[in-house]
Order: structure tokens, then C-alpha cells, then sequence
């Protein structure tokens, strides 16, 4: 059976033409799945039980089976752990900030690029996440958040350019206005630096905002904790930052983990400015959020005397909360326990490296 979220409004058009229903009913049919959310055919009641039954039969509507729901006492941060069909886990991530409520989705089941601070990197890729699923972590978010999203932000399992086609399809989806009705400038894409995927971005002028992860701002310190980096050299990262903003005028946010004794120094700091300054960018502080004694969180002055060493000299600086870090769910620490899964993915000789694509 299909998963019905990953059709677009055009795909569900040709569906109903090929069923012999009239066009109107693909619209009424994509509201009902997007729009209003329903999870049960049943819900359709402005549809007759004959084609209620008949998309029953081809489609489903929810893939998601909730393993567990955790809640910070501390900020309301909530993190969700979904199996898939295929008995795969993901996870994703409600914050709540002030007046912002960011749903942090994934894009892929585990991740290839070993980010060395990053939990989810130690469960290797195991597959790409569907735009139907994708769009489903969505749908089952709002259904339990406080109040409505503010922002999405691929930021969970998965290098999203990785999985470009599904993410920007997905992307899409959410941003359609006949469905879920989602700003595209609240959309945001982040990558590890990617840098085709960043390209294609800029060529296809994405509606979507884009964040790259920095981390270092030397080629050398950011190979030891990003291995993409050895594929994609730091300098030609930014280059393709530049050329991105050329043409797409869209500022970047670039992303940079804090890590104690490792970037956070005075020099990191004017380095950080010099490979920047260049391109009109937001850049984001994130204190590391790991549980690995190797990479522990800077002091709260070390962090602010670096914020104020990059401050007047770019465009925009800020320090991301560690949000959920009581319950496992800040930024970095999502790990799904996939492992026996992964043995057996990699013993039947699936691809599992970016490297390999
Ligand atoms: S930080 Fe992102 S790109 Fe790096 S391993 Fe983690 S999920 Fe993958």
C-alpha cells in the first residue's frame, strides 16, 4: 500500500483521473490529508463510503507507530522516538522558545557524516527518509504540540541534502497552501556543507532558508571533528556560501558548535569573522551538547566572551539555549537504537556512506 503523504496535489489529480472521479475530489482529498490532518478514511465524510473504502484500500494515511514521548520539566522541550514500517527508529524534536515553537525533524535514519560530537552519527546511515515520512513527523507534531509551529528546521537525524530530492518534495508539501500551509521562509534546510547540494540550492532558487554547520574555522580543526570536511574543503565551503548568496540574495545562518579547549579561543573567534565577513550571514552559537568527556561544554563566559569577539563584526550573532538537554534531545544528541538493524543492513551489503553515493 501507498503512504497517500507522499503524493503531491498533481500526483492525487492524475490518481482520481485514472479512478474516473472528477478532478474536485483530488482537492478535497488533499485538504483532508494535509489541511485538516485526518488519520482515518473515515474522517472523509464529505466522501462516499465507496471511495472511502477505496482509498482505504490503496493508501494509508499514518506510518508512525509512537515508541515514546519524553517532556522536559525544565522548558517543555519534547522529544518523540517513531518507528517505521520497516521497524526503523527516528526521532524527532519540539521546542518551545518564548513565542517560537520549532519543529526539528529528520531527513534520514542515522547519518554517514560521523560528526564526531554528534550522537546520531555513531549510528551510521542506515536509509533516506520518504517525503511521505518526512511529512509525517509534521503532522504528528502538531497534533501534540502546546501551540502551532513556527519554524521547521531539518536539524534532526540525517543530512538533508543527502536526501535532496525527498527533502525539497517534502519541503514543498509542507509549504503548499492547499495543505499544511507552512511559511517557506520558516522552512530551514541545515547542512553539514554539502556543497553540491548547496549549489543546487542556489540554482533552483530555493525558497527555503539555509544553515551550514561550520564548527571550525580552520580546514584542519574541522576535519578532526567533521570527516565531510576532507571531501569538502573548508575554502571551497565558503565559496560556494558566496556564490549561494549571489545568487540567491538569501542570508546564510552559519552554525558553529562551541566546543571547550577545542574553537572557542580568541584566534577561532577572528578566524570565525574572517572566513564570514564576506557573506551577509546570521551566525548561531550552539555549546556542544554531548555526552563524550572530549567535548564539553565551554563556561558560560567563555561562551559569552566569544559571542562578543565575533559580535561586532558580522552580521548577527546568537547563542542557541541548550534546549532539552535533560532529556536527550538538544541539538546533536538524537540516537535512535537501531544498531542490531544496522549489523544486518551493512551485512546485506546496503550502502552506508555518503561517501558511496
Ligand atoms: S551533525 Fe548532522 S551531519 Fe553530522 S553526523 Fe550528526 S546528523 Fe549527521
Amino acid at each position: 500500500m501507498k503512504n497517500i503523504l507522499n503524493l503531491s496535489a498533481e500526483e492525487l489529480e492524475t490518481y482520481f483521473k485514472e479512478s474516473g472521479e472528477p478532478k474536485y475530489r483530488a482537492r478535497q482529498v488533499y485538504q483532508g490529508v494535509f489541511q485538516k490532518a485526518y488519520e482515518d478514511f473515515a474522517e472523509f465524510t464529505n466522501l462516499s463510503k465507496a471511495l472511502r473504502q477505496k482509498l482505504a484500500q490503496d493508501f494509508t494515511l499514518r506510518s508512525f507507530k509512537e515508541l515514546d514521548r519524553i517532556t522536559s520539566p525544565i522548558d517543555q522541550t519534547t522529544k518523540l522516538l517513531w518507528q517505521l514500517p520497516d521497524g526503523l527508529k527516528i526521532e524527532g524534536v519540539i521546542i518551545y522558545e518564548g513565542k517560537r515553537v520549532t519543529f526539528c525533524i529528520s531527513s534520514q535514519v542515522g547519518c554517514a557524516l560521523d560528526c564526531k560530537f554528534c550522537a546520531t552519527g555513531k549510528m551510521g546511515w542506515l536509509r533516506d527518509l520518504t517525503a511521505g515520512e518526512i511529512v509525517e513527523q509534521v503532522l504528528q507534531m502538531k497534533k501534540l504540540a502546546l501551540r502551532p509551529p513556527t519554524n521547521i528546521v531539518f536539524m534532526g537525524m540525517g543530512e538533508p541534502l543527502l536526501n535532496y530530492d525527498e527533502v525539497m518534495r517534502a519541503a514543498e508539501i509542507l509549504a503548499d497552501e492547499e495543505g499544511v500551509n507552512f511559511s517557506r521562509k520558516k522552512i530551514t534546510v541545515s547542512t553539514s556543507g554539502i556543497i553540491p547540494g548547496i549549489r543546487r540550492m542556489a540554482e533552483e532558487n530555493q525558497p527555503f532558508k539555509l544553515a551550514v554547520s561550520l564548527n571550525a574555522s580552520d580546514q584542519n580543526k574541522r576535519e578532526r571533528v567533521m570527516p565531510v570536511a576532507r571531501k569538502y574543503p573548508l575554502s571551497e565551503l565558503m565559496k560556494a556560501a558566496g556564490e549561494y548568496y549571489q545568487k540567491t540574495r538569501k542570508r546564510i545562518t552559519f552554525e558553529y558548535v562551541l566546543i571547550a579547549g577545542f574553537n572557542d579561543s580568541a584566534e577561532d573567534a577572528r578566524n570565525l569573522v574572517k572566513i564570514t565577513r564576506r557573506i551577509p550571514c546570521k551566525i548561531n552559537i550552539i555549546p556542544v551538547n554531548s555526552e563524550d568527556p572530549e567535548f564539553s561544554a565551554p563556561s558560560p563566559e567563555s561562551v559569552a566572551r566569544f559571542e562578543q569577539a565575533v559580535q561586532n563584526s558580522v552580521y548577527a550573532v546568537t547563542v542557541r539555549n541548550r534546549k532539552g538537554w535533560d532529556i536527550r534531545a538538544a541539538c546533536g544528541m538524537l540516537y535512535a537504537s537501531n544498531e542490531k538493524t544496522r549489523v544486518s543492513a551493512k551485512r546485506k551489503g546496503r550502502q552506508t556512506g555518503c561517501e558511496t553515493r
